[in-house]
């Protein structure tokens, strides 16, 4: 590697895993071919594929890989073929080990939707048209993790369950600032949604995003709101929103309804953002589409790669800095849609000819070169 080169990881996982990554690999072939950056990728197991090979849905020496890495691009993992191997080494216990071990505290997930994909969503379109909303879950803290934990026989014959959901003032501030500080890169707008109203953790979720707001970001407009609420106002007027800061559990709930919103699986990408690696002096991420790996359609040249280049763009966004390489590939994804091109994932009613995985990469590729072209066209005039 030279000095300012920057590596990607791809780890591709199971079923379509593979298949959408290799479309992402070929922006990322694109990126560098065009002299936008000097990218180099390697490639490691996860999941079921990790498990057939060494035992282990991630291995130890994949995982230092991941932490070397400047940013890791993931595909997807699961599948049916492992659904008997014990809990702790199945494909998705890959994943939260990933997670954990990088301490990816912050998930983000854009709720975007593109003109062209109006008929996608369940809502009417007015209440849809321009939606673009930023959720940022908590996700190594609170109810998923909490001690004490667990299921226990009690002596009256009944069972217990028990989780607890606890977080410490350090926990909600480091999400607090990134979700504040992408507001600013936004529109400036906050809404942190917990349940103060009964829920200690909640209270205190809230007294210190009022004082982090007070000390650091009061040019940013804070509004706090119970989680209950926000999840009926995502369905009766989501434009209202543009970051929605939240807990682990609350964030679950209302990301998946958010991204429900556009009413396209194949579409959404994430990024899972921990601190920064002293090493590489990048922030530890894993950037990943939304949904799973798919098993139904796995091997056919059917998936929508859109999520996942979407993904490698959040990646150039947030690891590399380079906004300007995230617009253009957003801008090629939407003029893509624009053209009328649709995996069957999306396919609406005005068009009943859907393309395979490969000829959308092969319209992202196109539409990105024309991008350029007209860009640096423009540049010489
Ligand atoms: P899924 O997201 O894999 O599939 C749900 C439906 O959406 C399927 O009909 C599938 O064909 C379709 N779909 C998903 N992605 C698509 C794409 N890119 N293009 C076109 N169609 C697409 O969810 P599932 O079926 O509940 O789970 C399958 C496996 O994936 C399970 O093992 C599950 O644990 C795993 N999973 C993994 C992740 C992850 O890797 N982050 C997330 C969710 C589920």
């Amino acid at each position: 590697m030279t000095n300012n080169s920057k590596s990607i990881l791809i780890l591709a996982g199971d079923g379509i895993g593979s298949e959408i990554v290799q479309q992402a690999e070929r922006v990322i072939d694109w990126v560098n071919e065009n002299n936008l950056d000097n990218l180099v990728t390697s490639t490691g197991l996860i999941g079921g594929a990790s498990y057939d090979e060494y035992g282990v849905p991630l291995a130890d020496e994949t995982l230092s890989k991941c932490h070397e890495a400047d940013a890791i691009l993931m595909g997807s993992v699961g599948g049916t073929k492992w659904d008997n191997v014990e809990y702790d080494k199945r494909p998705e216990a890959g994943l939260l080990r990933l997670r954990k071990d990088m301490e990816l505290f912050a998930n983000l997930r854009p709720a975007l939707v593109f003109d062209s994909l109006i008929d996608a969503s369940s809502l009417k379109p007015d209440i849809i048209r321009g939606l673009d909303i930023l959720i940022i879950r908590e996700l190594t803290g609170g109810v998923y993790f909490g001690e004490p934990r667990g299921i226990e026989n009690l002596e009256n014959g009944e069972r217990l369950g028990v989780n607890t959901h606890s977080y410490t003032t350090s926990e909600i501030h480091r999400i607090s600032k990134i979700g504040f500080d992408m507001a600013r890169k936004r529109s400036g707008r906050v809404h942190s949604c917990e349940k103060a109203n009964v829920m200690e953790a909640g209270k205190l979720w809230r007294e210190e995003v009022t004082a982090l707001h007070m000390a650091e970001y009061s040019d940013i407009e804070l509004t706090h709101m119970y989680a209950d609420n926000c999840a009926m106002q995502l369905l009766r007027d989501p434009k209202q929103f543009d970051v929605i800061l939240t807990d682990n559990l609350f964030g679950d709930i209302l990301s998946d309804e958010a991204s429900m919103l556009t009413g396209s699986l194949g579409m959404l990408p994430s990024a899972s953002l921990g601190v920064e690696n002293p090493k590489t002096g990048y922030i530890k991420a894993v950037y990943e589409p939304v949904h799973g790996s798919a098993p139904d359609i796995a091997g056919q040249n059917k998936a929508n790669p859109l999520a996942t280049i979407l993904s490698l763009a959040m990646l150039f966004r947030y690891s590399f800095n380079s906004g300007d390489i995230a617009d253009i590939i957003e801008q090629a994804v939407s003029n893509v849609l624009k053209n009328g091109y649709r995996t069957a994932d999306i396919l609406d009613k005005d068009n009943l000819n859907s393309i395979s995985t490969t000829e959308m990469g092969n319209a992202v590729i196109k539409e990105l070169t024309i991008l350029h072209g007209s860009h640096n066209g423009s540049c010489n005039e």
